[in-house]
């Protein structure tokens, strides 16, 4: 749980591209030049020499000198008029022991004269070496092109032969020209929850490029669009092994086109071979759904859907509770647990997430994680997580999947070598620090490669169902983009991209122990990426499209007032069945927060983590920031401050309870957004559910006056319609400013 470091990068898309800035600025600048030769694609058609045309029923893809060319078969979706830049670009680095000095050279498919191939179904290029104008470079690139049922594909490889090189990354296929036009055709991108472009800073002296780091909370799948109403362009890398990689929309600076991008990060030594996972290059007819049943077919045939416990589909989700902080202040013992749960109940909540339980407090001490006497000892605790059950509640306990507190007896022992590495030489560090009053904390990552620090985690689950919880959760698993590993001792070759595929074994290994001591013991962690849905049952949200939002705000996302939004509904919709909690580190949460968590299909949660917190949850008593004087990362105190604490908790189990009534749509239904009905109507969120031929639908009305609204669902018998602080009502009756209505429908079978 890193509240600061997230609200402060998370859905900041100005921050995003200057991180993107800094870690390639020099290479995007190779392969998105300055465009003075961009009137050019006006007077240029699509020639091409047949050979290099590959025709299918959505388009035509051409390959030639100036890179790749698509003509759509329907104006839906935009047109790609290549210009010569490159497509490609090899970077290759010093192949010794760290540090490694200096930045990769970066070789591209200009200049280059690739042997051509036609082939049953496309053109390959081949590449036996390259040159950078000065040299040979023993590398050879192929690359593939062909059909791919209605897409197009491209796949290829890179080999190494250059003695004492390293190949440290492989950006490509590169798309450049692309005539979409955001105001009908907005760019969707996997941050988070999804997120929404619809205009780009025509600022000349920004970078205009957003990318999307997978797999972490920034990149949480592998695809992206230009999404308009009645079609689009996909673009996407299925790549079963989740390599890192960063999906990039760029603006040209000239403003008229686009750019995408994929840049692998991956190293192949010399004498190996890298194999580029197939990048799909897709014209679709029809909504962005059609992309993202595309990207979900593939996925499903990649990842097993993972068969969550029914308690975990059922829960409405959690209080998060820090029982000790960083600086040893203890806010709740183990004894204080019948109380925590009478504050859950009294909101719906059916989860406690229990943090900071452990003789360190949270955020210290890490990665031991031992029942603290002065908390009551192991017995109390054991007792209590009992008494949990017995109430009908479930416990998760809490322990940090990658942190390693540096200076403790455990880092001398063991935790420094099994730290990661950076290309310095140096351990990766992060610094958490809760209170102006006390020194922040230091901390190195565990390579999840490495078999001893799969050793500790394993055991700590262990030790979770040992004490009676019903779960674990790893934090920040979901929330890290890859990290190279320059340390020797893992079990990787050195260096090693790590937290990508070794993070899905890592869990996935976790979660096939503790199914078979426990079915119905859960793993979650913080954050989300598409690879480990294998794995977890739940997550806990950390990401674009689970902080709190406004009413207001969401009637300027309707209307798509901003330069980029959250889009939840792109990885809800992607992937139904995936549950996450939203990111609420305030003890309350209000109307708006309540309605958008239940339109969405979200999981709630609230936090106590500070003693104001608790008095806030036990006394009602609402704090001033004079109570949290030394805490420097506060809870939303104006938000606490416009409704009463009675009222807040009121409505939030109002919700949870009208949720549970409606639970075979709401909870255990499927998320079908906006699909299966029509709306008459304006300023209104309306979300579709779907269980067997029942339809759902909920609007949601986050202004400030009552809406009149209409839905038709053809074919369809009209139910029933209910709101939470009403059990019937009129279906398209004026609907009150800040309310949810559900309206369900039967379907006759088809
Ligand atoms: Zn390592």
């Amino acid at each position: 749980m890193k509240i600061l470091f997230t609200s402060r990068r998370v859905g900041d898309p100005a921050y995003r591209s200057r991180d993107s800035a800094r870690r390639g600025a020099s290479l995007t600048r190779r392969l998105f030049p300055s465009l003075g030769i961009l009137l050019l694609l006006f007077f240029q058609g699509l020639e091409t020499r047949a050979a290099d045309a590959l025709q299918n029923a959505v388009g035509v893809l051409t390959v030639d000198e100036r890179g790749i060319s698509l003509a759509p078969a329907s104006t839906n979706c935009p047109a790609i008029v290549a210009r010569g830049e490159p497509v490609w670009a090899v970077l290759m680095q010093p192949d010794t022991p760290p540090p490694v000095a200096g930045t990769p050279v970066v070789l591209t498919d200009k200049n280059q004269k690739p042997k051509r191939e036609v082939t049953a179904d496309g053109v390959r290029l081949i590449y036996d070496q390259l040159t950078d104008g000065q040299r040979t470079w023993r590398v050879g690139v192929t690359l593939d092109f062909h059909r791919q049922g209605d897409a197009f594909e491209v796949t290829g490889e890179v080999r190494n032969a250059e003695p004492g090189w390293l190949m440290c990354g492989f950006t490509g296929p590169v798309l450049h020209g692309i005539r979409a036009d955001l105001a009908t055709q907005p760019a969707l991108l996997p941050d988070g929850l999804g997120r929404i472009i619809n205009r780009m800073s025509d600022d000349k002296k920004a970078v205009n490029e957003i990318g999307a780091e997978y797999p972490s909370r920034k990149g949480t799948m592998q695809w992206c669009a230009f999404a308009g109403e009645q079609g689009g362009l996909y673009y996407g890398c299925h790549d079963p092994l989740h390599g890192a990689k960063t999906i990039c929309v760029r603006r040209d600076a000239a403003g008229q086109t686009y750019g995408l991008a994929v840049k692998h990060e991956a190293f192949c030594a010399a004498g190996q071979r890298w194999a580029l996972p197939p990048t799909l290059i897709m014209p679709y007819a029809g909504s962005w759904h059609v992309a993202a049943r595309y990207y979900r077919a593939w996925s499903e045939g990649v990842v097993q859907p993972l068969a969550v416990p029914e308690w975990a589909r059922n829960a409405s989700g959690w209080l998060l509770c820090i029982l000790k902080q960083q600086n040893g202040e203890v806010h709740w013992d183990y004894s204080a647990l019948g109380k925590l749960c009478d504050v859950a109940e009294a909101r719906g909540l059916d989860m406690l997430g229990l943090f900071g339980w452990a003789h360190g407090g949270h955020d210290h001490l890490y990665p031991e994680y031992f029942p603290d006497p002065k908390m009551g000892g192991a017995e109390t605790l054991r007792r209590s997580l009992q008494e949990i059950r017995e109430r009908g509640k479930r416990s998760i306990l809490y322990a940090n999947g990658q942190l390693i507190e540096q200076g403790t007896e455990f880092w001398e022992r063991e935790g420094r070598a099994l730290a990661v590495l950076k290309r310095d030489g140096t351990p990766v560090q992060q610094t958490y620090h809760k209170y102006r009053t006390t020194a922040p904390f230091r901390f190195g990552l565990g390579c999840l490669a490495a078999p001893a620090w799969f050793d500790r985690m394993l055991a700590l689950a262990v030790q979770a169902h040992a004490l009676g919880a019903d779960g674990i959760l790893y934090d920040q698993l979901g929330v890290n983009e890859p990290l190279a590993c320059y340390a020797a001792g893992h079990g990787h070759p050195v260096p090693a991209l790590v937290y990508v595929e070794d993070r899905v074994r890592f869990l996935r290994r976790i979660e096939e122990h503790m199914r078979k001591l426990n079915p119905d013991f859960i793993v979650m962690t913080e954050g989300l990426h598409d690879s480990v849905l294998g794995s977890i049952s739940m997550f806990h949200g950390c990401m674009t499209g689970t902080f709190a939002v406004s009413g207001k705000e969401m009637l300027a996302r309707l209307h798509r007032q901003g330069n980029s939004a959250p889009f939840p509904e792109l990885f809800r919709y992607t992937f139904p069945a995936m549950l996450t909690t939203i990111r609420m580190p305030t003890p309350m949460l209000d109307r708006a927060m309540a309605n958008f968590t239940c339109v969405y299909g979200l999981r709630f949660e609230i936090e106590t983590r500070y003693a104001p917190d608790r008095r806030y949850l036990c006394e009602d008593r609402v704090p001033e920031a004079a109570d949290y004087a030394d805490v420097i990362n506060k809870p939303d105190l104006a938000l606490m401050h416009t409704t009463p604490p009675a009222v807040a908790a009121r409505y939030l189990k109002q919700v949870i309870e009208f949720q549970r009534a409606h639970a075979d749509l709401l909870w255990r239904g499927r998320f079908t957004d906006d699909e299966g009905f029509a709306l008459k109507g304006r300023n209104l969120v309306t979300k579709s559910f779907v269980a067997g031929n029942k339809l759902g639908v909920l609007v949601w009305n986050p202004g400030d006056q009552p809406a009149t609204f209409e839905l038709t669902v053809p074919g369809a018998t009209l139910l029933a319609a209910s709101e939470p602080e009403q059990d019937k009502v009129e279906a398209f009756s004026l609907l009150p400013p800040q309310s949810i209505r559900l309206i369900e429908w039967k379907r006759s079978k088809k």
